[in-house]
C-alpha cells in the first residue's frame, strides 16, 4: 500500500505524494502531512558506505511511494551531481566539540540548494504522473535568497518555466547580482518598482486569476509553487539528517543506536521538522534543539506554548532566519494535536484573525523532543568570532545563532551528547558580518571584494558560486510596475 498525504486542515482531503507535489498548498489552505512516518527496516549501520544519492533513494522511496525506483532515482542523480562544490553533498566537519553538516555546498551556497536542486525534478516526474501534459511555470516572490536558490534549481528543466519578481530597491548587490546573471532560456527576473510584500500580494493575485488559468490551460501551461511548505521539499531534507548520522557512524564518532542531538537555526520551521520526521523514522535523535535569531517567536512558544506574531519584525544578520509566521510549524502543530484537523483549523484561524493562538497543556506535553532558545545579535557575532579563534573555523550568523544556542543549551542542561548544527550557509554569503565579527571588517571594500580578504584570513576557498557572479554578465534587464506583474508574465509565455 502506498502511503497518503493528507491535509491538516481536513483529514479528508487525501492525496498521493506526486499530486501533493503537484499542487504545494492543499486546496483547504492546509499542509499535506504522510498519514503515518515510515520506519526504516533496517539498521542504520547498513548505510554506511552508500554514497549520498543511494541513502537519498532509500529515505525517499519510503515517502514517494508513487514514484517507480526508475523515476526517483533519475530525479536524485540530476539533482545532487557536480552542481555540488563536494561530492559528499553534504559534508560533516567537526568543531568546537560539534559537528557541522555543511548544507551549502550547492549552487547558491546555502541549504535551500539541497530541496530546490531536486524539487523541479520531482514535479515534472509528477506532472507526467498524472498525465499532466503542461508546462509547469512557478511564480515565486523573493526578498533574496529563495529566488535564486529556485531559479538555479529549475534552469534549464524541460516543461518548465520560471518567472521571480522581486523588489528592485529592496535586495543586497550581490543577491541581485546572483539573480540577474541567472542563464537558462526558461527563466525571467523580475524586479518590481515595489516591496517584497507587493511583490508577494501580486503573485498571490496572478495565480487566483482564473480567466489567467483557463487562457494558460489552452496555451498548454499551468502554475505550481516552490515553496517551503511543499511535501517536495521536506522530504528531501530528511536525507541529510540520515546521512550524517551514518558518516559519524563510519568515521566511529559514534555506536549504531548512539543517541545524538540536533541543532537547526530555524525560519519557517521546515529544515528542524525534517529532523524530527527522522526521529520518527528511527533515527537515533534525542533533542531537537530549535534555534531562533532575535524574531524568537518559536523560542516563546516554546516556552509558553502561545504563538504571537504581534511584535516588532527585527532586522538581523541573519536574514533567512527574520519570519514572524513559521508556516511549517502548522505540520507539528497537527500532530500534536492528535491529528485533530477541526483544533489544526482553529488554531490557524486564529492566528489569521488575532496574530496569536495558545495550544493546550495536552499538546504542550507532547513538545518534549524539542528545546528552544535563541541568540542575540551580539552573541551570535561573538559566536562567530570564538569558533574562529579557537577551531580556524567560520561560521555563516544562520549557523552561529545554531552554535550559539547550542552552547545555552549545553550550559543549561549539562547533557553532553554529541550533536549535529545544521549549517545552512556559506560564510562567503554573508562576508560583512562575519569580517565584523571577527575584526577584519573593512568599510572601503563591497561585500564582493570582501571574499578576497575572506579568503586571506582563514584560507578557505572561495565557492565557484562567488567566483562565477564575478564575471558572469548580466543577462536579465526586465522590471515592472505592481499593476503590470501579470502581463509580463503573459508576455513571458507568449499568450
Ligand atoms: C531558509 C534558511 C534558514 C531557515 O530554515 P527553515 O527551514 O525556514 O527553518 C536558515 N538558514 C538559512 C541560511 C536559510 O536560507
Amino acid at each position: 500500500m502506498g502511503l497518503t498525504y493528507v491535509s491538516t486542515r481536513d483529514k479528508n482531503n487525501k492525496a498521493t505524494a506526486s499530486e501533493a507535489i503537484l499542487q504545494g498548498l492543499a486546496a483547504d489552505g492546509g499542509l499535506y502531512v504522510p498519514e503515518y512516518i515510515p520506519k526504516y527496516a533496517n539498521s542504520w549501520r547498513s548505510l554506511c558506505r552508500k554514497s549520498y544519492q543511494e541513502i537519498a533513494y532509500e529515505i525517499m522511496s519510503l515517502f514517494l511511494t508513487d514514484f517507480s525506483e526508475e523515476e526517483l532515482k533519475s530525479c536524485i542523480n540530476r539533482a545532487y551531481d557536480s552542481k555540488f562544490d563536494d561530492p559528499s553533498i553534504a559534508p560533516v566537519r567537526k568543531a568546537d566539540s560539534s559537528f557541522y553538516i555543511e548544507l551549502f555546498h550547492g549552487r547558491t551556497i546555502a541549504f535551500k540548494d539541497m530541496a530546490l536542486s531536486i524539487l523541479p525534478h520531482l514535479m515534472t516526474a509528477s506532472a507526467r504522473k498524472n498525465n499532466v501534459s503542461n508546462d509547469i511555470v512557478i511564480l515565486t516572490a523573493t526578498s533574496g535568497d529563495t529566488g535564486k536558490a529556485a531559479l538555479e534549481g529549475f534552469a534549464g528543466v524541460e516543461q518548465t518555466r520560471i518567472v521571480v519578481f522581486y523588489p528592485k530597491n529592496g535586495v543586497s548587490a550581490i543577491q541581485e547580482k546572483q539573480m540577474l546573471t541567472q542563464k537558462g532560456d526558461n527563466t525571467l527576473v523580475v524586479g518590481i518598482h515595489g516591496n517584497f510584500d507587493e511583490a508577494q500580494t501580486g503573485v498571490k493575485k496572478i495565480f487566483s486569476d482564473t480567466a489567467l488559468k483557463e487562457k494558460m490551460d489552452k496555451a498548454g501551461f499551468s502554475f505550481s509553487s516552490a515553496n517551503s511548505i511543499n511535501i517536495g521539499r521536506l522530504v528531501p531534507q530528511i536525507v541529510y539528517y540520515v546521512a550524517s548520522y551514518v558518516r559519524l557512524l563510519e568515521s566511529e564518532e559514534i555506536i549504531d543506536g548512539e543517541l545524538i542531538n540536533v541543532t537547526v537555526p530555524t525560519g519557517n520551521f521546515g529544515n528542524i521538522l525534517a529532523a524530527y520526521y527522522a526521529k520518527q523514522m528511527g533515527l537515533p535523535i534525542d533533542k531537537l534543539i530549535c534555534a531562533s535569531n532575535e524574531n524568537k517567536v518559536l523560542f516563546d512558544f516554546f516556552s509558553t506554548g502561545i504563538y504571537n506574531k504581534n511584535r516588532k519584525f527585527v532586522l538581523t544578520s541573519s536574514p533567512s532566519m527574520d519570519i514572524l509566521v513559521s508556516s511549517n510549524l502548522e505540520r507539528l502543530i497537527y500532530k500534536i494535536a492528535g491529528e485533530d484537523d477541526t483544533m489544526d483549523r482553529d488554531l490557524m484561524n486564529k492566528l489569521v484573525n488575532e496574530g496569536e493562538y495558545e495550544i493546550t497543556t495536552n499538546m504542550r506535553s507532547k513538545l518534549s523532543d524539542f528545546y528552544g532558545n535563541y541568540a542575540s545579535e551580539e552573541e551570535t557575532l561573538n559566536t562567530i568570532n570564538r569558533i574562529f579563534e579557537s577551531d580556524n573555523y567560520v561560521l555563516d550568523p544562520h549557523t552561529a545563532v545554531a552554535a550559539c544556542v547550542y552552547d545555552k543549551y549545553r550550559k543549561e542542561t549539562g547533557d553532553t551528547k554529541k550533536t549535529l548544527i545544521a549549517s545552512t550557509a556559506s560564510p562567503y554569503k554573508f562576508t560583512r558580518s562575519v569580517m565584523k565579527a571577527i575584526n577584519r571588517d573593512d568599510p572601503s571594500k563591497s561585500d564582493i571584494e570582501l571574499t578576497d580578504t575572506l579568503y586571506e584570513v582563514t584560507g578557505v576557498d572561495i565557492p565557484p558560486a562567488i567566483q562565477e557572479i564575478k564575471e558572469a554578465p548580466i543577462r536579465h534587464d526586465t522590471q515592472c510596475d505592481v499593476e503590470a506583474m501579470k502581463s509580463v508574465v503573459e508576455d513571458f509565455l507568449g499568450i
